[in-house]
């Protein structure tokens, strides 16, 4: 299967199985707005536990708020989002298609990396263990022609960016021949910058309506408060907030089903410090939040950090941590080094005096921040796609099965008596379903063959199933069956808890961080 078509399985088993609906589907849908199903949302709270408990937990200095979505407006003009959460947006004339176009000029760029890499693995396979890659890169003509073409469009796409040159970024689609992947033509209109705020207004209009903005980031309600929270918790620096909540931006383009949403969730940490110490706080961040990444068993090849070139107005040190989804590396969550931007902003336009006293200089002064934002919609879809697997079993079928991690999965065990109506038989699974609900979301399954009962377990991830048969009422065992490996083994009840505790529990998640 290529990585197109998981895509679109994944799409169409997420919706099958509950986990993700289009939004408003009876009225055809809204585009970029999805739903979250009786799975999706079980596996959404898990992904956020194991956040919130990482950053406010394991951290005694780090505390969570939970602020709102509409803010003053002046927070966004402090922000800089009214003048500046700008997209270059693009339209191809032919197929009536709109395209950031970044995008477009950074996906030709990495259409040149992975030429580059596909010549390297070419020579890798020719020299087997003489390969010296760094010597390969430096004189294979094919690779330094698709190097200065690269360093080339490279060059001249910073530069754009810079200066915010919208008529360059065109000149540079057209130079490079990108075409519109719908129609195939440059037909392209030129390049116009678009604020990506959603406003509405509040309060009546004969009152004098005020024109308020949906947040596109939650960090500003962190900022705000930042004082209250300083304050009231007695904190000292450094410190951090931490916050979950939703985030709306009017995405140009919405096609990548839960990656770039127009209403999504985010999970975001804004840590304050000493000015001149956020370089080295920068790279704990880097360590932490990749520690917290890999930690979940997806393979740590899977991530990469992509540290940005061009760096927003308010940062002095920025990176990606990017992810391997089925359309390639791209962005989970970012990590910046903000300085004093914010709260120096929000102490000119509320003016209002946002400083720390320093007991240990005795100096008062405006904290500099290092921001951690990860999408929760995001994670979701990397540990999605990470677990979906067709397996082909010895008997020629096939099962689609998500390895989700164990303590994120949506329900842990699935208890099933082997048969459907027999009392006994079904009392006993009752009972035990009635005695492991208390810690784990478990799921009564009586409906169907035991082997279709696996499959519909499987296909939502559930680590454990539990089989109560006739031999359960005398030797008081049951059969456990392993998702990952199918094998089958033979428990006590009195056993059941503490070994489905072993694997599901999100506290050992936690301890090994
Ligand atoms: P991108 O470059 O992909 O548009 P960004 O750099 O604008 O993302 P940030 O402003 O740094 O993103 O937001 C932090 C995180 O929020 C991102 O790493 C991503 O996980 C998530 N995020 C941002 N925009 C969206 C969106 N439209 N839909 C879902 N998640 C998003």
């Amino acid at each position: 299967m290529t990585q197109d078509e998981l895509f679109k399985v994944l799409v169409a088993h997420c919706k099958e199985y509950g986990f993700i609906f289009p939004s408003s589907e009876i009225y055809d849908g809204l585009a970029a707005v999805y739903d979250y199903g009786q799975m999706g949302v079980e596996l959404k709270n898990n992904i956020k536990s194991y956040w919130w408990n990482a950053m406010t937990r394991l951290n005694e200095n780090i505390v969570g708020i939970d602020s709102c979505i509409f803010m003053h407006p002046k927070i966004w003009e402090a922000s800089g989002h009214v003048a500046a959460f700008n997209d270059p947006l693009i339209d191809n004339k032919d197929s009536k298609k709109r395209y950031r176009a970044d995008v477009l000029i950074e996906e030709y760029l990495g259409k040149i990396e992975e030429k580059i890499n596909k010549e390297v693995a070419k020579g890798k396979k020719k020299f087997g263990e003489n390969f010296d890659e760094e010597q390969f890169r430096a004189t294979n003509p094919n690779v330094l022609r698709e190097l200065a073409k690269y360093n080339e469009v490279h060059n001249r796409y910073v530069a754009a960016e810079n200066a915010n040159d919208l008529a360059e970024y065109k000149q540079i689609i057209l130079d490079c021949g990108i075409v519109c992947p719908i129609s195939g033509t440059c037909n392209w209109t030129d390049v116009r910058q678009f604020n990506l705020m959603f406003s509405t207004s509040m309060g009546a209009a004969s009152e004098g309506a005020n024109t308020i903005y949906l947040r596109p980031e939650t960090a500003q309600g962190i900022f705000v408060n930042y004082l209250n929270v300083q304050k009231t918790g007695r904190m000292k620096l450094p410190f951090g907030i931490a916050q979950i909540g939703k985030a709306f931006r009017n995405e140009i383009v919405a096609r990548q089903f839960i990656f770039r949403m127009r209403e999504f969730e985010q999970m975001e940490m804004q840590f304050f410090i000493k000015p001149g110490t956020e370089l080295d706080w920068f790279k704990q961040w880097k360590e932490n939040r990749m520690k917290w990444h890999v930690n979940l068993g997806m393979g740590a090849e899977n991530y990469r950090f992509h540290d940005h070139e061009k760096l927003a107005h308010y940062a002095n040190a920025a990176t990606d941590v990017e992810f391997r989804f089925p359309f390639g590396f791209k962005e989970l969550e970012g990590i910046h080094s903000r300085t004093n931007f914010d709260l120096g902003n929000h102490q000119k336009y509320s003016g209002k005096k946002i400083q720390y006293f320093d007991p240990e200089s005795g100096e008062s002064y405006v904290p500099y921040v290092i921001e951690t934002s990860i999408g929760v919609d995001r994670m979701f879809l990397a540990v999605l796609s990470n677990s979906y697997k067709e397996e082909v079993l010895e008997s020629g079928e096939t099962r689609v099965v998500l390895s989700i991690p164990a303590p994120i999965a949506p329900v842990k065990a699935a208890v099933m008596p082997l048969v459907k109506n027999n009392e006994e038989l079904t009392n006993l699974a009752q009972s035990i379903m009635n005695d492991l609900k208390y810690d784990f979301n478990c799921q009564y399954d009586e409906k169907d063959s035991i082997g279709k009962r696996y499959r519909r377990q499987d296909a939502i991830g559930t680590p454990y199933c539990i089989t109560v048969d006739h031999e359960s009422l005398e030797d008081h065992c049951v059969t456990v069956r392993d998702r990952d490996t199918m094998q089958q083994e033979r428990i006590p009840i009195a056993e059941l808890r503490s070994l489905i505790d072993k694997k599901v529990n999100l506290n050992n998640l936690l301890r090994n961080l």
